[in-house]
């Protein structure tokens, strides 16, 4: 082997770069026409009405807490097999964050769990304002059920779709926001589409909508319906609450309309990949990825767990020698409340035990648009040598 085989990959064509030359050469670098229209194609996409591109998903969470009101004595809760952006933009809004363990099937946030543990908090006065499921690998949460349990219980949920663009629920596409009040994509280069780092709140509100826009550029409106007092003039804005600097670039964004264009092609691929490894490895002592009849998974990842009491080999060896053959493996994820930062808060290893169970045995292996049938063919091989 060469070069290793990442787990994950952008995949760059010949028409994004001249999509990218093309703003070079144009008036806008910055936030410009390239990003209106990459919103309205990820909008139209969708089905969704709204879209406001930012600077990156963890931004695009932080804003859609901000704009479902979070601040300090509510509550976020999240799943806690995701990556830290996840609860972090709980903690940004200076909320508290806690976590609901995950469906050992489907590796999701747990409906069931989330279902006692709000009737929990009912009695105990501490329901969350914000639910954010995360759609692990690519594959939707069962958001039917998560909304029905938002209208009983009074929360706002926020979709985190970062690794889900291009997959669907119920047969329609992840990001229409029939369920939910937002949902997050991520377009870092690891996702399913890429704009370099960059991401995208979608919402059916308009005022949800208004808010995304403020937020994401310092709180400054030039409406005068919405000023303190008259406008002073045409150069007019007014600040009117803390917003930040989330601006995409139109060089990103025209990235992004480029890529979109084979989003459709991209997800298909991984499918076939996703169907290849099923049959393949059919015969090892792992658990392969489980699907939600109601879904249709984006497959950003292809997570194999290791069936530790059939296999004559540890996690922490198999991991080894796939990266000693030059596979990039991964771990997808480090369950969130045990890193230092969220056990200094308060929370204990042993806290979401299905979360836990599945860290060690969860292994990432390779899984992008473009890994070749000869690449894919090795994965495999080299999968049955370290397990048989
Ligand atoms: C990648 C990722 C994020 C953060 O995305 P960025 O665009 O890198 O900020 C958030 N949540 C999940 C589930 C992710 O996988």
């Amino acid at each position: 082997m060469s070069s290793p085989i990442p787990y994950g990959r952008q995949s760059i064509s010949e028409a994004d770069i001249q999509a990218v030359i093309e703003v070079l050469r144009s008036d806008w670098l910055t936030q410009g026409p390239a990003v209106e229209r990459f919103e309205r194609a990820v909008a139209d996409y969708c089905g969704a009405k709204y879209a406001v591109a930012v600077n990156s998903a963890t931004s695009a969470l932080h804003i859609a807490c901000l704009a479902a009101d979070l601040g300090s004595g509510d509550t976020l809760w999240t799943s806690p097999n995701t990556f830290v952006a996840s609860a972090n933009c709980g903690l940004y809004c200076g909320a508290g964050v806690d976590f609901v363990d995950i469906d050992p099937r489907s590796y999701n946030l747990s409906v069931t769990e989330l279902e006692k543990k709000l009737a929990l908090a009912k009695v105990n006065g501490t329901l969350p304002k914000v639910v954010i499921p995360v759609h692990f690998a690519g594959q939707s949460c069962e958001m039917a059920r998560i909304a029905e349990l938002s209208e009983e219980y009074g929360f706002t949920v926020i979709e985190d779709a970062s690794h889900a663009i291009g997959g669907k629920y119920q047969g329609a596409p992840i990001g229409g926001c029939r369920f939910s009040e937002m949902t997050v994509f991520s377009f870092h280069p690891v996702k399913i589409i890429t704009t370099g780092e960059g991401g995208m709140v979608l919402t059916n509100r308009r005022d949800l909508y208004e808010r995304l826009l403020r937020l994401r550029s310092h709180g400054i409106t030039r409406d005068p319906g919405l000023m303190v007092g008259a406008s002073q003039g045409a150069w007019y804005y007014q600040q009117i609450e803390l917003g930040f600097n989330y601006r995409m670039t139109d060089i990103q964004a025209a990235l992004g309309a480029s890529q979109l264009e084979r989003l459709d092609e991209f997800v298909r691929q991984r499918h076939v990949l996703a169907k290849r490894y099923d049959e393949e490895l059919a015969s090892l002592p792992l658990t392969l990825p489980w699907q939600h009849p109601d879904t249709y998974s984006a497959f950003h990842l292809y997570v194999i767990r290791l069936k530790l009491d059939e296999a004559a080999i540890t996690h922490e060896e198999t991991f080894k020698a796939l990266r000693q053959a030059g596979i990039g493996v991964n771990l997808h994820y480090i369950p969130v409340h045990t890193q230092p930062y969220y056990q200094q808060l308060g929370f204990k290893t042993g806290y979401c035990p299905q979360t836990e169970q599945y860290y060690r045995e969860a292994i990432s292996i390779p899984m992008f648009h473009g890994l070749n049938e000869a690449d894919q063919e090795y994965v495999i091989s080299t999968l049955q040598q370290v397990l048989e």
